[in-house]
């Protein structure tokens, strides 16, 4: 069986220069390897997420001749994700949070990266397994109980117990990490506030059950991956033998993440300090070889900007994995 690369937008606005060159190494990777294409819109913050970025997504790739294999949109997904959700509460393995940001700041350890490591100030309000499956209860526990649900009509998220353990994982081109997502983040949200999914717990199920085998992405998510190592790890384990959920085993798919485009100062672009969308350029005049030899250039794979048919970029692209 061939294996599965999946290239994952979030639909919150158009394609720019930064996913072009994603899609290239999706692309030179699956050349590579060997693998099918899978291509998932991310649609998981239904708050920003819009039609027209999603019919963007395909349009865009589609004027590129970029062609895969299958496709996915996650928001297809939710009442799958919410049993999910329901098979891991009934483990007492989710909490609701109730803190607001400026708690969070101030009353919890900052990472290096600039993270919040939150150290479980709500998990009191975890339901333990027993008195999820306990019909009857001591007072104090329905006293408890009681107190809890008077506190979560607060606005709150809901948090992963996640295991305190070291992940010890591998990076095609970055080589070895050790992490522990306990002291890298903490029990992180994967329900937001406005009763969201977040991007961890949505991805994190979908590439199990998209049987995702490899995983290429933007540095600027590597910090993520032992956190989603570990809520897999955990989703495939707690739902296993669950014939109405059918998650297959968890394998550890292959990671590679790679460079970002910088400025000329060595400094990561932000989303704003990408000057156009793909589709404003193309109403500017360029053509999609123009393009891909802009980003070529910019990406260090190219010395000038040479205008480069996509299967010559792909294959560029490629012979550097
Ligand atoms: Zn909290």
């Amino acid at each position: 069986m061939p294996g599965i690369i999946r290239f994952a937008p979030s639909p919150t606005g158009f394609l720019h220069e930064g996913h072009l060159l994603s899609a290239l190494y999706v692309w030179a990777a699956a050349k590579k390897w060997d693998l099918k294409i899978h291509l998932r819109i991310e649609d998981h913050d239904q708050g920003r997420a819009r039609k027209e970025y999603i019919d963007g997504i395909r349009e865009d790739l589609a004027w590129f001749g970029f062609q895969y294999d299958s496709e996915s949109i996650q928001s297809s997904h939710f009442d799958f994700f919410q049993k999910v959700l329901d098979k891991l509460t009934a483990q007492g393995l989710v909490y609701p949070c109730t803190c607001s940001r400026k708690q969070l700041q101030s009353e919890n350890p900052i990472s290096e990266t600039g993270e919040v490591i939150y150290q479980g100030k709500c998990f009191f309000r975890r339901e333990t397994k027993d008195e999820i499956n306990d019909t009857w209860c001591f007072s104090t526990l329905v006293e408890l109980s009681s107190m809890r649900r008077r506190e979560i009509n607060l606005p709150h998220n809901l948090r992963i117990v996640i295991p305190d353990k070291v992940i010890n994982w591998h990076d095609e081109r970055l080589g070895d990490f050790s992490e522990n997502p306990k002291n890298q983040c903490g029990d992180f949200p994967i329900r937001d506030r406005d009763g969201f999914w977040t991007y961890q717990f949505a991805v994190c199920i979908d590439d199990l059950t998209d049987g995702i085998t490899h995983i290429v992405r933007g540095e600027d998510i590597r910090n993520s991956t032992a956190r989603q190592i570990a809520l897999s790890q955990l989703i495939a384990e707690t739902c296993q033998g669950d014939s109405n959920l059918n998650i297959p085993t968890y394998t550890r798919p292959v990671y590679l993440h790679h460079p970002l485009i910088v400025d000329p100062t060595g400094k990561k672009l932000s989303k704003r300090e990408h000057a156009y969308s793909l589709r404003q350029e193309k109403e500017n005049g360029k053509t999609p070889q123009e393009l891909l030899g802009q980003i070529l250039h910019k990406a260090g794979f190219l010395p000038h900007i040479v205008p480069t048919m996509l299967e010559q970029a792909i294959a560029t692209v490629a012979e550097r994995l």
